[in-house]
């Protein structure tokens, strides 16, 4: 039975990836707008097909270089706690398809953060205020836009897609990975133990999370045929495979 507390441990380092990369990009797409934007009120990343595609390629290495470091770090976690030698078909299995995939999701929030730093922008100028400092209040408002004194004064009808748009993007990214991760490493695990002829397992809750899911598939055996799953972000459930026929 894989350690839960080890498993979080790997999947907690991703966070930092995370920040990382994010922080990065964030910086690299200010500066590319105050190099090569026009610099307005307006100001969008669109009316300009050479900067947009800069910016999309800033996006885009963020998200390959984080899909990237997931995997990783779910290939080191599978190395270190299980005796399993096909990590990339684990891997590949519990990646989704076409707009399911972890780089999909990725992408999606990239352009979240695209359509965001936008408004930030556009508020910088009107504003007065220099790159470093926007790169400050961009994170230090990344909960909740709105509650920042700029966005304040915005007029709701001028945003394009309203008041619903409070994601904290950095949050998400990095929820996308450590749900990778996790999954990964128990579906490894699943593999793992049905090629040694495991014939059913128990999956018990590891967290207090209130997910009905969970509960409904927790404390009775469940046929190996059946894959193991995450059914919500972060899921710390975890299986004690049997090997004797279930009685
Ligand atoms: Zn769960």
């Amino acid at each position: 039975m894989l350690d839960n507390d080890r498993l979080a441990r790997y999947a907690a380092a991703f966070k930092k990836d995370a920040s990382k990369e994010f922080d990065k990009a964030v910086m690299a797409l200010i500066s590319l707008a105050w190099e090569k934007g026009d610099l307005s009120d307006n100001f969008l990343w669109e009316a300009n097909p050479q900067l947009d595609a800069e910016a999309n390629a800033i996006l885009r290495d963020l998200s390959d270089t984080l899909a990237e470091k997931a995997k990783e770090r779910a290939r080191v976690a599978v190395q270190e706690m299980l005796d399993f030698d096909e990590f990339d078909t684990a891997w590949d299995q519990t990646d989704g398809d076409d707009y399911d995939t972890i780089l999909f999701r990725l992408d999606m929030q990239g352009s979240h953060l695209k359509d965001l730093l936008a408004i930030w922008i556009a508020l910088a100028v009107v504003n007065n205020i220099g790159k470093s400092e926007l790169r400050v209040l961009v994170l230090r408002y990344l909960n909740n836009p709105f509650t920042s004194p700029l966005w304040k004064r915005i007029p709701i009808d001028s945003l394009r897609w309203g008041r619903g748009y409070s994601r904290n993007v950095l949050e998400q990214l990095t929820l996308i990975g450590q749900n990778a991760i996790i999954g990964a490493v128990r579906f490894a695990e699943w593999m793992d133990a049905s090629e040694r002829g495991a014939k059913y397992y128990i999956r018990r809750r590891g967290s207090s999370y209130a997910c009905d899911e969970c509960q409904e598939l927790a404390n009775k055996p469940i046929p190996i045929e059946v894959p193991f799953v995450i059914p919500h972000g972060r899921c710390m459930c975890y299986a004690e495979y049997f090997f004797d026929e279930i009685v």
